[in-house]
Parts: C-alpha cells; sequence; structure tokens
C-alpha cells in the first residue's frame, strides 16, 4: 500500500492554539498577532508555549480546537476489505475508486498470484504468523506452502472469471460480484486532527486487523510531520489507551 499527504491546513497548530484561546481570551482573536494571543502561555518561544497550549489541551480533554485542521490523504493498493473498515468513520470524508467505471480488463491473471490486482495477506505466505480467530498457530512449511497455493489459485481463477464475464458482455458493475473481498483499490479521505486521533484510537490498536492498523500508522508518521507537537503528544501519551467513547 501506499499512503500520501495530498493537501493540509497550513499551520495547523497555530490554528489549534487560536481557536483555543478565543475562548479564555477577553479580546477579538482576529485583531491579533498571535504572538498577543499566545502572551500568557507558559514558555519562553513561541514553540515552547504552542507546546504547553496543546499538552495541556489534550491533557483535559479540551478536544474541540482540534476540529479546525483539515488533511487529505491519498491511499493507494488496500483491500476493498481493509476499505470497508475505514468508511466506517462518519466523520471522515471519501472518495472510493469505482469498480463500475473502472475495469480491471488488462490485467494479467497470472501476475496476480504475484500480487498484482489484489492484496496478499501476510498469513498466506508466512508459516509463524498468529492472526485473529486463527484455528492453528503457527504451521509448518509444507501447510503454509499449500496455503500460498490455494491463496493464489484463488484470486487468479476470480479475476479470469470476471474478465471473461466481462467478454461475455457482463457490465463491470456485476462482473465485479466475483472478485475477492481482497481486490485492490486507491482512495482519497479527508478528515480534521481530532478524528485522525480516534481513527487512530481504533485503528491503530492490537486489536485492529493487520491491513488497517498498517495503513493507519502510515496516516500517523505523515501527520506527525504535519502537525508535530499534537501527534508527538499523541504517540507518547495517548496512543493504545482504552478508547473513549467521545475522544
Ligand atoms: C477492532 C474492531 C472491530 C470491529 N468489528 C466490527 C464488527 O464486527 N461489525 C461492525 O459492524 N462494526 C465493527 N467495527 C466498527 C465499529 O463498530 C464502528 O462502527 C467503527 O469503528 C466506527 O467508529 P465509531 O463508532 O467510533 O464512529 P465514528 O463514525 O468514527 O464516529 C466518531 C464518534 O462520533 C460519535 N458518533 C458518530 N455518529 C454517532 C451517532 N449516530 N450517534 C451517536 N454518536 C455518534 C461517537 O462518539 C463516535 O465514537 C469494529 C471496529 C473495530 C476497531
Amino acid at each position: 500500500m501506499k499512503v500520501q499527504l495530498l493537501e493540509a491546513t497550513e499551520d495547523p497548530e497555530e490554528l489549534i492554539c487560536t481557536a483555543a484561546r478565543n475562548d479564555y481570551y477577553d479580546g477579538y482573536v482576529g485583531d491579533e498577532s498571535f504572538e498577543a494571543v499566545m502572551e500568557s502561555i507558559d514558555g519562553e518561544s513561541i514553540e515552547e508555549k504552542q507546546e504547553t497550549l496543546i499538552g495541556h489541551l489534550l491533557d483535559h480533554g479540551h478536544f474541540g480546537p482540534f476540529e479546525h485542521p483539515q488533511v487529505t490523504f491519498a491511499v493507494e493498493g488496500i483491500s476493498r476489505s481493509c476499505m470497508a473498515q475505514i468508511t466506517r468513520h462518519r466523520h471522515v470524508s471519501f472518495d472510493v475508486q469505482s469498480m463500475r467505471y473502472v475495469s480491471f480488463d488488462d490485467v494479467d491473471p497470472a501476475e496476480v498470484e504475484e500480487g498484482a490486482m489484489v492484496v496478499t495477506p501476510p498469513s498466506a505466505a508466512d508459516p509463524d504468523w498468529v492472526g485473529r480467530n486463527q484455528r492453528t498457530g503457527t504451521v509448518d512449511d509444507e501447510t503454509v506452502a499449500k496455503r500460498e497455493e490455494l491463496f493464489q489459485r484463488s484470486v487468479r481463477q476470480s479475476v479470469e472469471d470476471y474478465q471473461e464475464l466481462l467478454d461475455l458482455g457482463m457490465p463491470p458493475e456485476d462482473a465485479r460480484f466475483v472478485l475477492p473481498i481482497g481486490t485492490k483499490v486507491n482512495m482519497v479521505m479527508s478528515m480534521n486532527a481530532r478524528m485522525l486521533m480516534h481513527v487512530a484510537d481504533m485503528r491503530a490498536a492490537a486489536d485492529a486487523q493487520w491491513e488497517i492498523r498498517e495503513m493507519t500508522e502510515r496516516v500517523l508518521d505523515l501527520a506527525s510531520d504535519w502537525c508535530p507537537i499534537t501527534f508527538d503528544y499523541y504517540e507518547s501519551e495517548m496512543k493504545n489507551r482504552k478508547n473513549r467513547l467521545a475522544p
């Protein structure tokens, strides 16, 4: 999979601090410099003052100001299973690649066995992989070789059948019914910083499925470049806490 930051609010932490200071400021933040708005906050420099205020907000659960900065990510090559999970988050906006308008008629089914078009889960080839609700623990090399062969045969067959149905004149919106849930999809998603923390609470957690966890970790890496004080604090003080109903 690939995850990229497409667009984001410039200087998100100045925005978070300005919005938060608005609540307790006797003047009008729109008329003041950022330095004036932050004057009463502890810290030698403006960066230290931002760290003080953002740490205080997150520590006290004052999450509203984190709804102002927005970020948009492009995601390539996740499974439709992962897409179904992330799109359950109602405060995230999505655009998802269509299987009605994009047909996979030029994909070579032999390449599907090697990972084209369908995501191959690590458990297909890793004998030591242990996932949730698995019937056995680790397995021997012979068993995992059979597992890999069966997985490859199955995804190749479904793509061959899909392409044959297209050749027989079936519309892509119907032929797609035979494709596996592991079929790859590209997606654009936008959210605010508060929602990003909520998604991470749920989807970077140990009980989340490996693929959405991997995607969320990549999103978090990009978020800590974009909005560093907030997401460094999130990483060190908040991540892996018990999920809150309303973060
Ligand atoms: C490990 C794991 C396993 C899961 N398994 C399943 C499963 O088997 N089946 C299944 O259907 N789903 C499953 N889910 C999805 C889960 O139930 C949620 O639907 C999904 O994670 C969206 O999160 P959310 O409920 O926090 O809502 P979001 O849409 O992310 O909303 C964020 C917050 O806004 C508030 N909110 C939003 N909408 C409303 C509303 N209408 N009413 C009241 N408050 C609202 C809530 O406080 C909510 O937490 C699973 C999720 C995880 C992480």
